[in-house]
């Protein structure tokens, strides 16, 4: 059994996928060909924000929106400290200071109690000035977009949306990658939509923003291709990935979207109530970029991970250490104790083999072999 089985997938999707690579092969367009634009068309219309710029990879397209902000030294970016490192890494990229922020006990993202107490905490020190959140959409579930834009809006910061494990997802019929002044996503393979190699885009309404966006992934271009208007990062999406994303955009929306919520039904089921199931809050949806359950101690998360493996099942712990633990960001000085969810979280969560084509034979598996170590 496969963790994420993107070779099911591609036979899913394969006649139109070789197709589609084949005519970039035999264009030889392979950077910036007209793949890559169509597919900035598709996103945007898709997501639903005015316009889209494809970049090289997810990391890359959140540090884009900080640097069209012009965030940078004595600014204090809020993260939260349960996300993958790149959601902090940017910041510090940008010589800015990453603040982390605690979770949610029961969706796992950012808690917008701890986000205004630390947004208030900031103001009063005075060392920092409170720039901006980046709002992840943990394991496919957006963000509380809501009340974090609320928060933002009166401590005067932008919101950066970090839709790469969200995009798919919703809050009622409005599409994750439009919630932040700025949205990136990924499209890294085992994303819920990924692409063949590294791959990224950012999504924002604001034109100025995004023609910014467009100079700094190509070396600050200005006017014409050899005139340097700013110093940028080389970071284009490859028009081979583009093509790769065409073939599958359409099968995503269409087909695998709702297969993960079916998949993501029928594992809570099977489980029926031995672990933590993922919880989505009312009128979200998510993406099901993971299918995380949390177990009672650290003991307990890691006997059934061996038992898993002894048995040829996959599985991951994300995310194995909070952000504020992080050897990279130790002279910052964090508190362990702001962070009480986190720390807990990192004990106790496991990720099990998740994609839209498994079958349910497979997931009866797994949640069988969850259930049977969880009894003994
Ligand atoms: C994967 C991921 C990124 C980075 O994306 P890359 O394409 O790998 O650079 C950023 N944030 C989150 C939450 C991610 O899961």
């Amino acid at each position: 059994m496969e963790f994420r089985d993107l070779k099911r997938q591609y036979e899913y999707v394969k006649k139109d996928m070789d197709l589609r690579m084949r005519e970039v092969i035999g264009r030889a367009d392979f950077i910036q060909g007209e793949q890559v634009a169509e597919l900035e068309r598709r996103l945007a219309a898709y997501v639903g924000t005015k316009h889209c710029v494809a970049c090289a990879n997810g990391t890359d397209a959140l540090q884009l929106a900080l640097m069209a902000w012009g965030v940078g030294e004595g600014d204090a970016v809020f993260v939260p400290d349960f996300t993958f490192f790149s959601s902090g890494e940017v910041a510090s990229a940008v010589k800015a200071e990453p603040v982390f922020v605690d979770v949610e006990p029961d969706t796992y993202n950012m808690d917008c109690a701890a986000l205004e107490a630390m947004a208030r905490r900031v103001a009063r020190e005075g060392r920092l000035r409170p720039k901006a959140v980046v709002a992840v959409d943990l394991f496919g579930q957006p963000a509380d977009h809501g009340r974090i834009r609320e928060i933002a809006k009166r401590h005067g910061m932008l919101v950066l949306e970090d839709a790469a494990q969200g995009f798919g997802g919703r809050i009622g019929e409005r599409r994750a990658g439009s919630f932040g002044d700025i949205s990136a996503t990924s499209f890294f393979p085992a994303k819920p939509l990924g692409c063949y190699g590294d791959g990224g885009a950012v999504f924002t309404d604001n034109g100025e923003w995004a023609e910014l966006i467009r100079s700094y992934c190509v070396h600050g271009r200005g006017a014409s291709k050899y005139d340097n208007v700013r110093i940028g990062m080389n970071s284009r999406l490859d028009t081979l990935q583009a093509a790769v994303l065409l073939a599958k955009l359409p099968v995503f929306c269409e087909k695998e979207l709702g297969w993960a919520q079916a998949a993501a039904g029928k594992y809570t089921e099977r489980l029926g109530g031995a672990a933590t199931p993922p919880f989505v809050r009312e009128g979200f949806h998510s993406s099901w970029a993971q299918y995380t359950i949390r177990l009672s101690c650290k003991e307990e998360r890691d006997g059934l991970q061996a038992h898993l493996k002894g048995l040829g099942i996959p599985s991951a712990v994300y995310y194995q250490k909070p952000m504020h633990q992080q050897e990279a960001f130790l002279g910052n000085g964090y508190d362990d104790r702001d962070y009480p969810v986190t720390n807990s979280l990192t004990r106790t969560v496991l990720s099990l083999p998740f994609h839209p084509y498994m079958e349910e034979g497979e997931i009866a598996l797994v949640a069988d072999a969850v259930r049977g170590y969880l009894k003994g």
